[in-house]
């Protein structure tokens, strides 16, 4: 593994963080677990060294997520934009952690690149995306890594602070690492992973709890939501080992869909057998969403990355289209599946 957290600026930045030093932290739209999780991490690991900073998500997140310690003092920036925007501009220090690109912070996006062109405030990216864009004033990205929490772990040890980690901390560290390695599964989990793990249930964090808070918190429309895509929306393309389901407006509005009810689907679609590609296409309020999986070596991030305006990692990307209709996207994906079908002619 690159030691990304070598470089004598991350040691510098401790330096920085004085009390009273205004620190913002910020993570991408649409915050997952691991956004939001290594987020209050970090807000915690701060709050050791006697410095408060302040969390601001460019909008909300699941409900399964909003147990976290600390999520009760994050700002939105969709719900406050006034008060995060001023939060930003009087920054001493901002954290981006999850992302590597103003751009994916949404209507927040504006002020992160503001806040990395003013001489007064010190930008730093923690982040396991391919790709970062130059906006950073430290720049710590490191693409082999399964989750940003593990940066902000690794970040922690190279701040030789591992005293400020408490069953708290640990709570969150451990949201985002599961969130984002599919409770361990995914290729992407190393054994510095699961040292990790051991670290964090070595404090008493409840580690079971914390797996049922997230995935066993599911309302029954739902999980008829779940059953109506599956039964009645899933296209399956045997021949190309790709699946792809959908859901309208009207569709979700049917089944009184919340954000995060349709986390998950994608992964239902690419657990068919055979199958090694799969996507899920949401129609929201003013684009199409799509979420990509593969199996193996497709890389779902180039398809993202080439078609869809998107990108991400290698087995899990994203992307919108904000002129297309859902119908023009589902039509313009099942038409490119011919010309993606020999590279997803393989066994796992
Ligand atoms: P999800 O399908 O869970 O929304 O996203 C999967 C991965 O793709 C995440 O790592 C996320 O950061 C990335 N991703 C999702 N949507 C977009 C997008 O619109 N643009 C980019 N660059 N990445 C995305
Ligand atoms: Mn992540």
């Amino acid at each position: 593994m690159e030691d990304v957290f070598r470089n004598p600026e991350v040691l510098a930045l401790k330096g920085r963080m004085k009390q009273g030093t205004r620190v913002v932290i910020t993570a991408h739209r649409s915050p997952d677990g691991d956004a939001i999780g290594s987020s209050l991490a970090m807000k915690h690991l701060l709050a050791h060294l006697d410095v408060h900073a302040q969390v601001i998500m460019p909008d909300a997140y699941a409900k399964f997520l909003q147990w976290l310690p600390g999520h009760d003092e994050v700002w939105f920036h969709e719900r406050s934009p006034e008060a995060c925007e001023q939060a930003m501009r009087e920054a001493q220090v901002v954290f981006c952690l999850d992302y590597n690109a103003p751009s994916r912070a949404g209507r927040l996006g504006p002020a992160v690149e503001a806040a990395s062109q003013r001489d007064t405030c010190f930008v730093a990216v923690l982040d396991h995306h391919q790709k970062p864009e130059a906006f950073a004033d430290l720049l710590v990205s490191d693409p082999s890594t399964a989750s940003t929490a593990e940066l902000v772990y690794r970040l922690m040890k190279a701040w030789e602070m591992s005293d400020a980690l408490d069953a708290q901390m640990a709570a969150c560290l451990y949201c985002g690492l599961i969130t984002d390695t599919g409770s361990f599964r995914f290729p992407s989990v190393q054994p510095s992973t699961h040292e990790m793990a051991s670290h964090l249930l070595g404090t008493g964090m409840d580690h079971s709890r914390v797996h049922s808070l997230i995935y066993d918190a599911c309302r029954l429309d739902q999980i008829q939501l779940t059953a109506y895509a599956l039964s009645q929306k899933l296209q399956v393309f045997p021949e190309h080992r790709s699946a792809i389901v959908s859901l309208s407006q009207e569709e979700l509005r049917r089944y009184n869909a919340q954000k995060g009810d349709t986390e998950g689907l994608v992964n239902r679609a690419l657990s068919i057998e055979g199958i090694n590609f799969a996507a899920f296409i949401k129609e929201d309020v003013d684009l199409v969403k799509l979420s990509l999986r593969s199996r193996g070596a497709f890389s779902v991030r180039d398809v993202a990355d080439a078609h869809f305006h998107g990108g991400g990692h290698h087995n899990a990307a994203g992307g919108a289209c904000a002129d297309e209709s859902l119908e023009e996207v589902v039509d313009r994906l099942v038409g490119l599946l011919p010309s993606f079908s020999s590279a997803l002619q393989y066994e796992d």
